[in-house]
């Protein structure tokens, strides 16, 4: 990558105002993925759909980066590509500098389906599994990493009980439990909450934000809720309708925001950009 094309983040800034170290301020940061022109497509047997147009777009170390837009504007198309499983006709896609062409454990996804566990593997060996045969981690570390996780998402005393025993929203946590327990350099969330209840929904949204706090992951998190987008992220890419192309970036606000009028100020601005034309 030549230095000219490198992003240059803002310095945090202290309270009055003043660049809070200047030497930071000089240092170009180098993102950990970078989405560059990327366009997708699907080949059908009559004839070719192009899910994403060109869209760029780059995610730094701990960031919460939400990608918005309408159903059909091809945000889980993008997210297949990030995680390898689908190459793009036009642009790149690099994790810490690395073209990305194949899926890896460095890339870990969650769905929005309750029945991506396997049903005949109990919570703990649902994660251990996937620890143990990625080769990430094994023995002892590989069986405290999962005790931590499930640890993490407050499943403990499920640790022995079967997916189909669970609700959706446990299952929902084992999967994060079971993604977060691989360390990905990011975590990829296509609408992990879109089929749960209001109240759950929420109470996992804050769930996430805890363990976020916890250990700084990077998370790439896709969704069509404005309310969400703004909730769980830090930055948020708005996408416009089919082919999915980008519309703006975003700063969200903090937590201590929310239910402000910081908020709904936000939402407004969202909902014209996403839809008044
Ligand atoms: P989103 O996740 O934003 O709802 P998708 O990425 O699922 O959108 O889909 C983007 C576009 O690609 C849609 O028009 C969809 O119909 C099309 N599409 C998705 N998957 C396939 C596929 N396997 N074959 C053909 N077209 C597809
Ligand atoms: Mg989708």
């Amino acid at each position: 990558m030549s230095r000219t094309s490198q992003t240059v983040r803002p310095a945090p800034v202290d309270a009055v105002g003043t660049p809070a170290d200047p030497v930071a301020a000089t240092v170009p940061a180098t993102p950990l993925l970078e989405v560059s022109g990327v366009t997708l497509q699907y080949k059908t047997t009559d004839h070719l759909v192009t899910a994403t147009y060109r869209v760029d777009f780059q995610v730094f170390k701990s960031d919460r980066y939400v990608l918005l837009g309408p159903s059909g504007c091809g945000k889980s198309t993008l997210l297949k590509a990030i995680g390898g499983y689908l190459e793009p006709v036009e642009g790149a896609i690099r994790l810490n500098g690395h073209e990305v062409t194949k899926p890896g454990p460095d890339r870990m996804m969650v769905f929005q389906e309750f029945d991506q566990l396997l049903p005949w593997k109990s919570v703990r060996e649902n994660v251990l599994f996937a620890l143990t045969t990625s080769g990430r981690a094994k023995g002892a570390e590989a069986a405290e990493r999962t005790d931590h996780y499930i640890n993490k998402v407050g499943l403990a005393k499920f640790a022995h009980s079967f997916p189909h025993t669970l609700s959706g929203g446990m299952k929902q946590r084992v999967a994060i439990a079971r993604g977060m327990a691989m360390e990905p350099d990011v975590l990829l969330m296509d609408e992990p909450y879109a089929a749960l209840d209001a109240l759950t929904r929420r109470r996992m949204q804050d769930e996430l934000l805890r363990l976020w706090d916890d250990t700084k992951f990077t998370v790439l998190f896709v969704t069509h809720s404005i309310e969400e987008a703004i909730r769980v992220g830090t930055r948020i890419l708005l996408l416009s309708p089919h082919p999915g192309q980008v519309k703006a970036e975003l700063n969200s606000i903090p937590p201590e925001q929310l239910g402000t009028a910081a908020q709904a100020e936000l939402e407004a601005r969202i909902n014209d950009m996403l839809f008044v034309h």
